[in-house]
């Protein structure tokens, strides 16, 4: 794989996403990694740019209460990721003087931040080498190297490996490798629909020349979502999103049929501690009460 083919496909194609812009300060690139961690761009884009605004640094975040962060997340799912951020934001704003680490092992002591999103911040806010592997990553590097339909299960440190060889040795460019990688796999070398015509490591690739062989290793959990405990616990928050204060049990039975998933998800929602219970038996978001 030929970094530089890749950095100038990039230059042309990449999307311009505030998040990209170099005036875009740690905490930008940190806020918009962990929302897009399970959720697509479109829906990121407006949520990110209302949080910034609101809290455009980490000890604004942590002055708010969890219950208005939880509120805030709004429609993005996963919203124990609104906890996470509001726990690092807390620990920046008093450990690291209200600014986002630049190096990998102090970001990967904040609560809530991995592998991936430690490099992705040194890497896209700092402009320094690091493999940056997310599933996209993984992908295009399983076809476009290995010849393979697509990457099988992930390993921290081989998928890392695996990338490393193909970093460029300075920071700069480095880090635009590993934007363009990811960029690839989100725009072009998708899961189900590459567009291979359209690809710059076409000539290259090594699934391409393997004659484009089917994936053949272990079968991928497809996510669904209509009638799942993660769509009955959204449904459940939305109640107290739209409302000030605590609310009984009873309008919560309202938004879904089935008692006994309904009270799994109240259950599970009270010990993620997005939700709490109040003395006298109502529910409210955290700190609400
Ligand atoms: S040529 Fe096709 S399979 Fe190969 S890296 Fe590009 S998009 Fe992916």
């Amino acid at each position: 794989m030929r970094a530089e083919v890749l950095i100038d496909w990039f230059d042309e194609h990449g999307r311009d996403l505030p998040w990209r812009e170099p005036e875009c300060t740690g905490w930008g690139v940190l806020v918009s990694e962990i929302m897009l961690q399970q959720t697509p761009v479109a829906r990121v884009l407006p949520i990110w740019q209302e949080w910034l605004k609101r809290w455009p640094v980490p000890s604004a975040l942590a002055a708010e209460s969890q219950g208005e962060v939880v509120r805030a997340w709004g429609k993005l799912g996963y919203p124990r990721r609104a906890l996470r951020l509001h726990a690092a934001a807390a620990e920046i704003a008093e450990k690291h003087g209200d600014v986002v680490p630049s190096d990998v092992d102090t970001l990967l002591a904040l609560p809530g931040i991995g592998a991936y999103t430690a490099r992705a911040i040194v890497a896209f806010a700092y402009g320094k080498r690091a493999p940056v592997v997310d599933t996209n990553v993984r992908r295009v590097v399983a076809r476009a190297v290995h010849g393979a339909g697509d990457a099988g299960p992930p390993s921290n440190t081989r998928d890392m490996a695996d990338v490393e060889k193909f970093l460029p040795a300075q920071d700069a460019p480095a880090a635009k490798f590993s934007a363009a990688l990811m960029e690839l796999g989100a725009l072009i070398c998708t899961a189900k629909s590459q567009r291979c015509a359209d690809c710059p490591l076409y000539a290259d690739c090594a699934w391409q020349k393997a004659g484009r062989p089917a994936y053949a290793g272990p079968a991928k959990a497809v996510q669904k979502f209509a009638g799942t405990d993660r769509q009955v616990r959204g449904l459940l928050l939305d109640v107290l999103r739209g409302t000030e204060g605590p609310v009984e049990q009873a309008k919560l039975d309202l938004v879904w049929h089935d008692a006994g998933q309904r009270s799994r998800c109240l259950d599970s929602l009270l010990v993620d501690g997005l939700l709490e219970q109040t003395r006298d038996g109502l529910f409210a978001l955290p700190g609400e009460h």
